[in-house]
């Protein structure tokens, strides 16, 4: 599974950093990172959270 982020539509709000800080995090420019775009099955759950709060939708999953 992996986890992309549109930075077009990404409004650094930082709900995803909340939720999955190991994997998401916002640079010092407010740009948001994927620290680990491929996810392994233990963290699965978790990310496919955080990707379903984004409020604008701006994560992918391809799983
Ligand atoms: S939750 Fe969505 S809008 Fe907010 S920082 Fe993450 S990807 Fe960007």
């Amino acid at each position: 599974m992996r986890v992309r982020v549109d930075p077009l539509v990404c409004e650094a709000n930082a709900v995803c950093v909340g939720l999955a800080p190991d994997v998401f995090d916002l640079d010092d420019e407010d740009e948001l990172q994927i620290l680990r775009p491929d996810v392994p099955p233990e963290d699965a759950d978790r990310v496919r959270h955080a990707v379903r709060s984004c409020p604008k939708a701006a994560l992918t999953l391809d799983e």
